[in-house]
């Protein structure tokens, strides 16, 4: 759609071209939120695309970096060594999608960490594989923040105003472990209503599983040793206050819930038989 309130598009080649950070402003990446729906408050955007970040990268570690800017089409073409035994979950994660042509082609990996839905496909994957963010302030040095920690609630995360999220990194020792991938979702390719992934590292014997779309932001639980069902259910229990289980035309809370432990429960069978 039209957005009529914005009279700037900036430009940059630089992020450290934009220094004063105004009311108004917004970073724009692949556009297919912002471009969804007024934006009263917006009136200058912002354009990544001319910082021409490196969409992929080996990382220093050997995992994988991911610039904010890449989009999810780029990275579902991204074919993972063998080695990484979670390569799999990339394709999973971003076939998770209420995805047209547009989204699939323009939207960004940063964007959808940013949006912070609940339903955010790139936060399920990014999180299970125990990603790490790096975030340019404006006037300030860089941060890193673990995945697991940046998406606060529903369209909420700890971003301060006019603050970047440049790359995320996700490590190999994540991308080599084991996986068990879960997904409920009202239509074949809508919007997820349930979402867990388990990971498995088979030298530490510990499992970590991860729930999102299901709650209002991403939850995360690890057990080690032999897991038993009560194990992973009273962990849960113990992670997920009742108020945090999302409600929405997608699922209720009840439901949620219910699928959350069933899916729980499949994953510790099929990784810890
Ligand atoms: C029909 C339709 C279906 C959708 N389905 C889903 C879905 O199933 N799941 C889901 O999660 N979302 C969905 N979305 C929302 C959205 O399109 C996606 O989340 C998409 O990934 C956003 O990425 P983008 O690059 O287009 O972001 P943009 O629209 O460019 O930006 C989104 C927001 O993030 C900010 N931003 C973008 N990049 C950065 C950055 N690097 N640093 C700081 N701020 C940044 C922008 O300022 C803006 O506030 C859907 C949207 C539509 C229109």
């Amino acid at each position: 759609m039209n957005l009529n309130t914005i009279t700037e598009l900036k430009r940059p080649s630089s992020a450290d071209e934009v220094t004063a950070w105004k009311d108004g402003y917004a970073w724009l990446a692949g556009g297919t939120w912002l471009f969804s729906e007024p934006q009263v408050h917006t009136d200058t955007l912002i354009d990544l695309a001319g910082l021409k970040w490196q969409s992929l990268a080996v990382a220093s570690d050997g995992g994988l970096e991911v610039a904010a800017t890449c989009t999810i089409h780029d990275l579902c073409e991204f074919k993972p060594p063998k080695t990484w035994k979670a390569g799999a979950l990339i394709g999973e994660c971003c076939r998770s999608f209420l995805s047209s042509f547009k989204i699939w082609h323009e939207a960004s990996i940063g964007g959808n960490i940013v949006m912070s839905l609940p339903a955010g496909p790139m936060i399920s994957l990014t999180t299970a594989l125990e990603g790490i963010y790096t975030l340019w302030p404006r006037n300030g040095e860089p941060r890193d923040v673990n995945a697991i920690d940046f998406v606060t609630g529903n369209h909420q995360n700890v971003l301060a105003k006019g603050e970047l999220l440049r790359s995320i990194h996700l490590p190999a020792s994540a991308l080599g472990k084991r996986f068990a991938f879960r997904r409920a979702s009202l239509t074949h390719l809508g919007r997820s209503g349930v979402l867990l992934i388990g990971t498995i590292d088979d030298a530490k014997k510990e499992l970590i599983i991860t729930i999102t779309a299901a709650t209002a932001r991403p939850v995360q639980v690890r057990l080690c040793g032999a897991v038993t069902a009560i194990e992973v259910r009273e962990a849960i229990e113990a992670a997920v206050p009742e108020s945090l289980w999302f409600d929405d035309v997608h699922s209720s809370p009840a439901h949620r819930r219910h699928l959350s432990y069933h899916y729980a429960e499949e994953i510790r069978k099929e990784l810890c038989a």
